[in-house]
């Protein structure tokens, strides 16, 4: 049946204007951008990326100055996930807060995904999995899968943006296969564990895991672990101390001046992803700075 041949039909029946109606607000729908939340940004940019201009993307922790692991909600933040049609959370314990949420405003058609669980990370593993370089192409698959099935029409774009996606993947894997060539085994150290599953990839050896935890969960590191992870800079074992200048306090602050004056180079990293960027190059512009330390 032709379209014109529908409305005649449907104007012809008894609430056919209703029906039409109805029709024409259905139509409409099915051109709006799929509501997304994700409660990181840098999986808000890759939704982005993926979905262009057919979804319309929110992210909750966005400030590159402020504690993730401090973070508490707003109404805001209650409502963008109520309105969600796609939430996304990191999981094991990093952002306990969306998952709350999302469950105080309950919508058996939101779909959540848990980026955790697409890597089969568990509770007790380092939160910090969007350095792993496994994470964004899991994630990246599988919102594509959901987006096709909640958006059927522009499976293609969908499709199309994936493989964009993963080819854009392509210089940071292969930046992390050189630095590991030349500096697999070098010993590290680091004032929290945000670059742990990076520092991974490139094969180093990472210390001072107990005083990092402390400084994670904001507790006070024990004074042999301080005084170990002192002694570690000051005797020059690591090559570089990773300062995650998100998560400070009085202790790593000391540590960061034992490092510059026994001249261990410092690489700054964040939990949060920077503005005016997005994932590829803000973890580019990361491993320039270790190339750049271990260099000197
Ligand atoms: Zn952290």
């Amino acid at each position: 049946m032709k379209p014109l041949m529908i409305i005649s039909f449907l104007r012809s029946a008894r609430f056919g204007w209703i029906a039409l109606l109805v029709l024409m607000l259905g139509a409409l729908n099915s051109n709006a951008a799929v509501n997304i939340i994700a409660a990181e940004n840098f999986y808000g940019d890759v939704a982005q990326q993926l979905g262009g201009d057919n979804v319309h993307v929110t992210s909750i922790l966005t400030n590159p100055d402020q504690d993730p692991h401090l973070f508490t909600v707003n109404v805001d933040t209650a409502k963008a996930v109520a309105n969600a049609q796609i939430v996304i959370t990191s999981g094991i314990d990093y952002d306990p807060w969306m998952s709350d949420l999302d469950a105080a405003h309950p919508n058996p058609k939101r779909i959540a995904i848990n980026v955790s669980s697409l890597i089969h990370a568990v509770n007790g593993d380092n939160p910090h999995i969007w350095y792993s370089p496994r994470t964004m192409p899991a994630l990246a698959e599988k919102l594509t899968g959901v987006l096709t099935s909640l958006d059927p029409v522009h499976a293609d774009t969908y499709r199309a943006n994936l493989a964009k996606f993963l080819a854009s993947l392509g210089p940071l894997n292969e930046k992390i296969a050189a630095l590991r060539a030349k500096y697999s085994g070098t010993d590290v150290l680091a004032t929290e564990p945000v670059f742990g599953y990076m520092s991974d990839a490139l094969g180093f050896k990472m210390h001072g895991m107990g005083f990092q935890e402390h400084v994670m969960n904001n507790t006070e590191p024990t004074a042999q672990e301080s005084e170990e992870f002192e002694t570690l800079l000051k005797t020059k074992k690591v090559k570089v101390l990773f300062y995650n200048g998100q998560v400070t306090d009085p202790v790593t602050s000391r540590m960061q001046e034992v490092a510059k004056s026994a001249g261990v180079p410092i690489v700054g990293v964040t939990e949060t992803e920077p503005a005016h960027t997005s994932y590829v190059p803000w973890m580019l512009s990361q491993l320039d700075a270790v190339e750049k330390a271990l260099g000197s």
